[in-house]
């Protein structure tokens, strides 16, 4: 069979064609603003319903809700991608201030549309929910009406949402400017060299001890240059949103990201106490790992250095032809899905300056297409990432069937397909090795990943939430944001790290971003909870993505308990769930000691 040789630059001229200065784009949002009028005429009239003969009319209201959301997440969408590829693209800096204002004024909309429906009576709203107009609707429906009875008033509530956009969302686009704009010398090869956060990040897992120490040092000296800044814009974003909590009378912080997150507090207590329950064999696995790299105790830096030498560079094209086989294995759905994306050029991979750190899967609904940004330096690591995004972009896609109400699924879940997905390459990547080297390699990047999930994002939530408690009394000043980063650190390895990384909380974009409060908890659930649908589906083969695909349909139609309980048939508000899964990943690690008992 004869492959195609994939693009790494990613097409976004299918959906406008020209890039920021789109002519094409220019109109769409031209008519979205005219869309956004009528719609918001429309709800002028749109009173709390009666009788159950409003049911028409409320379908009606929700059918209008989808055309503008689906033009409007479609603009955000591009306009997103346009600022990733070039953050220096003032054009596409303009446009997302627009289409922020759009967006802002529709989440108004959406407030009179769920404030209306809260007030109606409740024998009324029962008959509404058994219509057939509604009956599809009726779990997002009845989310609507519950945390609108937790809102203030419509008018204080429009007048968050308006303030918000440069009030709160501001702080958060400044911390992506402020990011694009470093850039860190690092000597590479002998060679020194100018590199993007993204770029001197990737340094990591370089195989030199002393490019990733100074890698690393060069970060924290430019976090420790601006740190005044960036604990400006953290300061004030949670100033703003415990601002908000304290009128709406919401006590915890947790509040909003569990409810985000259809997830109760006893779910998110016993995932956390289960993990905490388990941290010593992953502090033995950082003792052992050190102890290869020749160091006396695992230092920040030297968490992803690799274990071994065959540390062979994949290229784009192996890693996805990789990819694609052992998504082959598991289903063929998932197989042709991403065959696909590589040839529609749905992935922008190329490692190039100006483009922001990180990566992410962004849908266009309207094209019923994702896009899928990140940098490829041609490591494994690499190749899970792109995997991992893929499996974004196969939950869209497998949503594609349902209408839009129902499928605004929540971060938890969100990252069970991605997860999914970034597993079958992991798992496959060991398995397939040809030699021992190799094989410990792999094993070792699986168990990094369980070391993120467990200790590094369990560092990211403590930190947030004693940052939170400290905010309620007042700024949090840098130097306190790097002593309560290096606390949590501490605690979330273990006491396993001898060197930490206290200007985490400046370089990780995650916490400011304004969309979803607590970027974080919902990672670990959802590696979590999709290693048991892993054990199903090596259990059941491929018959199982039938399945698969089933209980993705339902993610945004649930709590993530019921999802569990219907597709799975787990109690997760209990810690034995979670340690079903905590233990497949202790396996790896018992592995890896294996291993290297000779080497310690
Ligand atoms: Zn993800």
């Amino acid at each position: 069979m004869k492959t195609k040789t994939y693009s790494e630059v990613w097409d976004l001229d299918v959906f406008f064609k020209g890039g920021s200065s789109s002519p094409e784009l220019r109109s769409h949002l031209d008519s979205l603003h005219l869309k956004l009028d009528s719609f918001e005429k429309t709800l002028t009239t749109f009173d709390i319903p009666k009788s159950s003969a409003d049911a028409e009319k409320i379908a009606f209201v929700i059918s209008e809700t989808k055309n503008v959301a689906e033009n409007l997440s479609q603009a955000g969408a591009v306009v997103g991608c346009y600022l990733a590829q070039d953050t220096t693209d003032k054009k596409a800096n303009m446009l997302q201030g627009e289409i922020g204002s759009i967006g802002a004024r529709f989440s108004s909309s959406m407030l009179v549309i769920q404030q209306q429906l809260s007030k109606t009576e409740e024998n009324v709203w029962t008959t509404l929910m058994d219509s057939e107009q509604l009956k599809e609707f009726s779990f997002v429906l009845n989310e609507w009406r519950d945390e609108a009875k937790e809102l203030l008033s419509e008018k204080e509530e429009d007048m968050i949402t308006a303030l918000g956009v440069d009030g709160y969302h501001g702080w958060g686009q400044l911390y992506d400017l402020l990011v694009g704009d470093v850039k860190v010398r690092v000597t590479v090869d002998g060679e020194e060299k100018e590199f993007s956060v993204g770029q001197a990040s990737n340094l990591s897992s370089h195989s030199d001890e002393t490019v990733r120490k100074e890698a690393h040092y060069a970060l924290e000296n430019a976090w420790t240059e601006k740190e005044e800044f960036f604990a400006k814009a953290l300061n004030h974003m949670a100033g703003f949103r415990l601002a908000v909590y304290k009128k709406r009378g919401w006590d915890s912080v947790l509040k909003e990201p569990l409810q985000m997150n259809r997830m109760k507090q006893e779910t998110l207590d016993a995932m956390w106490g289960a993990i905490s329950n388990h941290k010593q064999p992953f502090v033995d696995y950082l003792k052992r790992k050190s102890e290869m790299l020749g160091t006396s105790a695992m230092n920040w830096y030297d968490l992803d250095a690799p274990v071994t030498a065959s540390t062979e560079k994949v290229s784009y094209q192996e890693g996805a032809e990789f990819i694609l086989k052992h998504f082959g294995k598991f289903g063929p759905e998932l197989e042709q899905f991403s065959r696909k994306a590589f040839e529609d050029e749905w992935i922008e991979a190329e490692d190039r300056p100006n483009k922001r750190p990180g990566g992410f899967c962004t849908g266009m609904p309207l094209s019923q297409q994702s896009r899928i940004f990140m940098t490829y330096s041609g490591t494994m690591s690499n190749v899970a990432t792109l995997a991992h995004e893929l499996g974004h972009a196969f939950h869209s896609y497998a949503l594609r069937p349902v209408h839009w109400m129902n499928r605004q699924y929540a971060m938890g879940v969100a990252e069970t397909a991605s997860t999914f997905a970034e597993m079958i390459v992991a798992d496959a990547a060991v398995k397939e090795a040809k030699s021992a080297e190799e094989k410990l390699a792999l094993l070792e990047d699986k168990i990094q990943r369980s070391v993120a999930f467990f200790m590094n994002i369990h560092a990211r939530f403590l930190f947030e939430t004693r940052f939170y408690d400290e905010r309620k009394k007042g700024l949090v000043s840098a130097t306190r944001l790097n002593e309560l980063m290096e606390e949590a650190q501490r605690e979330a390895f273990g006491n396993g790290l001898e060197e930490v990384h206290p200007h985490f909380w400046a370089s990780k974009l995650h916490f400011y971003i304004t969309r979803v409060p607590f970027y974080n908890f919902p990672y670990t659930f959802g590696y979590l909870f999709s290693l048991s649908i892993y054990a199903k589906a090596i259990e059941e083969g491929s018959s199982f993505e039938e399945k698969y695909i089933a209980l993705l349909r339902d993610t945004a139609i649930m709590s993530v308990e019921d999802l569990a309980m219907k597709h799975l048939g787990e109690d997760i508000t209990k810690h034995a769930f979670w340690e079903k899964g905590i233990a497949l990943c202790i396996q790896d690690v018992e592995e890896f000691l294996e291993l290297t008992s000779s080497k310690g």
